[in-house]
């Protein structure tokens, strides 16, 4: 990502810094672009955006000065780690839900069990007439 920091700011290679050719946004020419020091303050607006680490390029065509930033990356979203005593407490839940579908199955059984003795006794009623 590139902001443009200044245009024409006062500043001054770094020996050694950083050199690259890259499209400069600002021109739209292919250029060199040479790591920079800023060497001029630009009032208290910009001071605060000044940092020893970030490093300035400034475009050897049209003189622009660019600070290169990467994205600020979001952290990824990685899960909370559950403690032992949430899963603890899950694995109770999900016990007690398979129990109480457990549970519900038989009653629907029995009832349907109940039901069945109950139209055969009927049945057996009605033929013992
Ligand atoms: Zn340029």
């Amino acid at each position: 990502m590139w902001l443009l920091f200044h245009r024409n700011a006062k500043t001054k290679v770094v020996r050694g810094g950083e050199s690259f050719v890259e499209t400069c946004p600002e021109c739209g020419k292919r250029a060199r672009f040479d790591e920079v020091e800023v060497s001029e303050s630009f009032g208290v607006f910009f001071v605060d955006l000044i940092d020893d680490k970030e490093r300035m390029f400034r475009c050897s065509a049209c003189g622009d000065v660019f600070d290169r930033r990467e994205p600020a990356k979001p952290a990824p979203a990685a899960p909370p780690a559950k403690s032992a005593r949430e899963l603890e407490r899950e694995r109770a839940a999900e016990e007690a839900r398979r129990f109480a579908a457990e549970v519900r199955r038989r009653e629907v059984a029995e009832a349907k069990a109940n039901r069945i003795e109950d139209e055969l006794a009927e049945l057996k009623k009605r033929l013992g007439r």
